[in-house]
């Protein structure tokens, strides 16, 4: 099978050909992608040969070109060239693990194509939910859910029409038990120090204000055709149990394992087998307790913003996706104190009304509008 990985620099696209490594006769690597760590992706190339890699966030560099070209891989630039290769017709598979907005064109356009879509890429469902899954099912493609908790719940599906409500698991993050006045001064080092995962920095803050959860929820009703009331959130800081399934009979059913993305990035590979992923077993003996609590909702109000947006629908998501990303960035490079991020995200919402999102183009002009929008809130709060 080719496999094409948008976004290989990062931490999922390594621990995606860390499993790729493990299983050579089964996986060649057709592609490779940053946005423009080109050492980084020099590098992986040198190890794992693709036919193509891409640097999607920079122009035409000869030099940088035979670089590449002296271990046998066709460098492109640009982020077109991200959907020319997870099109190709020789590509098989595509892995979407580039974060945010930028990687809904490419996951897009491997759906409308008929690949097999192991999405790590949840901004691409919150965005274009209904879009995607349409490109989708028009493209005769399989998406595969990489995000654990959403892997979790496919592996716990047998009967979809007798589900009652799925229950998605959320760490809590680095704050779960901080005192809230304390919050107001967190730095970007302290909300990416997550104490079960290790992660990008934009999901890592995320997973600190739970927007990540927030996002998830909205991914989760357009991979499961479930409504908002059928999904709940639970808080439980071990990370073992990563998503349940309950049925009409009052059945639940749970997926476990160590928090390792390579035991669902090995699922969404191998489906519907099962591979080696490299993950140490669950001891469960060696586990003292398994908890789970309601997260709460001061502490978390991007959790609320976030079925806000699912509940009036259209473009609401994507404009609550993209304050995000504009949010989390200016935190990251502190502009913006931590839990002026909800506010951000509140104000855009209120600023910028939801459309109709018929089609790419009105879900990329509401991306855009939102981020104009979120970088003046910004302004505001830093006044
Ligand atoms: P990282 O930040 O570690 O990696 C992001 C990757 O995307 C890098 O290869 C980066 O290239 C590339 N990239 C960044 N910006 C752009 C852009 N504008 N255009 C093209 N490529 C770009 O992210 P993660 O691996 O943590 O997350 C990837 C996705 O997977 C996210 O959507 C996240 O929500 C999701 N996910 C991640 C999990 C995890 O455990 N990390 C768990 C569940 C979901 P470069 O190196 O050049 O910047
Ligand atoms: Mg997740």
């Amino acid at each position: 099978m080719n496999l094409a990985i948008l976004g290989a620099t990062g931490s999922i696209g390594s621990s995606t050909l860390d499993v790729v490594a493990r299983h050579r006769d089964r996986y060649q690597v057709f592609a490779l992608s940053a946005q423009n760590s080109a050492e980084a992706l020099l590098a992986l190339c040198r190890v794992h040969r693709p036919r193509y890699a891409v640097l999607a966030g920079l122009r035409p560099d000869a030099k940088l070109a035979a670089d590449f070209r002296s271990h046998g891989t066709e460098l492109l630039f640009g982020a077109e060239a991200l959907e020319q290769v997870a099109t190709d017709s020789r590509c098989d598979v595509a892995m979407a693990a580039i974060v945010g907005a930028a990687g809904l064109a490419s996951t897009l356009a491997a759906a409308r194509a008929g690949k097999r879509v192991l999405l790590a890429n949840k901004e691409a469902l919150v965005m274009a939910g209904p879009l995607l899954m349409r490109a989708a099912r028009e493209g005769a493609a399989t998406i595969v859910p990489v995000d654990s908790e959403h892997n979790a719940v496919f592996q716990c599906l047998s009967d979809a029409k007798a589900v009652r409500r799925i229950v998605l698991t959320a760490s809590g993050g680095p704050f779960r038990a901080a005192p809230l006045e304390s919050l107001d001064a967190v730095t970007p080092a302290q909300a990416c120090a997550h104490p079960t995962w290790v992660m990008g920095r934009k999901i890592s803050v995320d997973s600190a204000t739970m927007m990540n959860k927030g996002l998830e929820v909205i991914e989760a009703r357009w991979l499961f055709d479930l409504p908002a009331a059928a999904i709940e959130v639970v808080i439980h800081p071990q990370s073992i149990v990563h998503s349940l399934v309950e049925y009409v009979d009052g059945s639940l059913i749970a997926q476990l394992s160590n928090p390792d993305m390579r035991v669902p990035i090995a699922y969404a590979l191998g489906y519907p087998e099962r591979i080696a992923s490299g993950a140490q077993p669950l001891d469960l003996t060696a586990m003292k307790q398994l908890t789970f609590e309601r997260p709460d909702e001061r502490r978390f109000p991007c959790l609320r913003l976030a079925y806000r947006a699912l509940e009036r629908g259209g473009t609401a998501p994507a404009l609550l996706n993209a304050a995000n990303e504009v949010a989390v960035d200016a935190f990251l490079a502190g502009r913006l104190p931590f839990t002026s991020i909800a506010r951000v995200i509140a104000d855009t919402l209120e600023a910028v009304p939801a459309a109709e999102a018929s089609d790419l183009g009105a879900v990329m002009a509401a991306d855009r509008e939102a981020r104009r929008a979120a970088a003046a809130c910004v302004l505001a709060v830093a006044a």
